[in-house]
């Protein structure tokens, strides 16, 4: 019944044991009016968890008061009576479940990815905080519970970029990054792969395991891609080549192929330091309608940069780049107080 209630579908709730009882106007404890769901969670539990024997009694119940986010500007909440259990058995109480938030927590996992997505837009953590109904040190305290930094990475790229930021308390960071990524192109590839994983109708089939779980394979250079020893493939759980799985997506979608080579031409050109080689898959490109259109639009903008790029070893772009990032971030937030919160939001923008 659950599934069809509009007020559900609206916050995409899709508990099929929540039943909503109503929907009324109150005022919170900082005097502002709130739209307040009122639900009930229950349903037939078998077994006590603790001892296990089929002795439960509905036992009351338990009101829950959670966050649903905003619309249209108003804060929603849902008051959510839970059932309670007790065991005859063993006298233990327990609760109703619902995947809908963590245990003791009120904020729901909906908020949660919609504070983390506000935050890759740059927005100040008080602007994040109005957008979802929430205060601004809750925003922190979930993007601190939601992001972690990497300790340390497994291995340092060959060429590095490193350059340095004034973070904040007048302090100065370290930056760096892989010298030789090539995020656009990628980016493009990435772009074409997940709209052609769109089109697959069959889940359950081979090829959506190879472009969904298997995407690092594209991203490989084709020369490194192995031919000769069948690996497990995790996700398409089959023991095959890694040029096989390549060779079934790109013999099933042909448009996937073609922005796949013109990604590997690229791949191959700045590797080899072969501007001619460049040029010319600039120059030969044939439109496709889709993001690497865009991306070789600007490459062509950007060409004696980039032609540059390919002749001398080294460029600091992709740092430059970086860095322009985090000063626009800093623009936007006014300055940051906290550097551990300051580095997680950068971790966020870099993602
Ligand atoms: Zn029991």
């Amino acid at each position: 019944m659950s599934l069809t209630n509009p007020i559900l579908c609206l916050f995409e709730i899709t508990d099929p044991n929540l039943i909503v009882t109503g929907i009324s106007k109150e005022r919170c404890s900082t005097n502002q009016r709130i739209h307040v769901v009122h639900a009930t969670l229950s349903y037939q539990l078998l077994k006590c968890p603790h001892c296990g024997h089929k002795s439960l009694i509905k036992n009351g119940t338990h009101m829950s008061h959670l966050r649903l986010g905003t619309l249209s500007g108003g804060r929603y909440e849902m008051h959510l009576k839970r059932q309670r259990y007790q065991c005859k058995d063993c006298s233990k109480t327990c609760g109703a479940k619902t995947k809908l938030v963590n245990r003791n927590e009120t904020f729901t996992h909906n908020i949660k990815h919609q504070v983390i997505v506000l935050a890759r837009d740059m927005l100040t953590s008080k602007e994040i905080a109005k957008l979802c109904g929430i205060s601004p040190s809750s925003v922190q305290r979930i993007l601190n519970a939601n992001i972690h930094l990497a300790y340390r990475v497994k291995h340092l790229p060959e060429n590095l970029c490193f350059d340095e930021f004034r973070s904040c308390n007048h302090w100065m960071s370290f930056n760096c990054c892989d010298a030789v990524s090539i995020q656009l192109a990628g980016r493009a590839l990435d772009n074409e792969r997940t709209q052609t994983i769109r089109t697959i109708q069959d889940k359950h089939s081979r090829i959506y395991h190879i472009l969904k779980s298997q995407w690092r394979l594209f991203h490989l250079d084709e020369i490194k891609a192995n031919d000769s020893k069948a690996v497990y493939l995790r996700g398409i759980n089959e023991y095959m080549t890694q040029q096989n799985a390549i060779d079934l997506a790109l013999d099933a979608f042909p448009r996937f192929r073609s922005v796949y080579q013109t990604y590997q031409g690229i791949l191959s050109a700045i590797h080899q330091k072969d501007a001619n080689a460049f040029q010319s898959l600039l120059t030969n490109y044939q439109p496709t309608s889709n993001q690497m259109d865009i991306t070789i639009n600007t490459f062509i903008k950007n060409g004696s940069a980039l032609l540059n790029s390919c002749r001398y070893p080294f460029s600091n772009g992709p740092i430059e780049g970086l860095n322009r990032k985090i000063k626009a971030l800093k623009r936007n937030c006014f300055g940051f107080r906290n550097i551990d919160n300051f580095f997680i939001r950068i971790s966020l923008i870099h993602e």
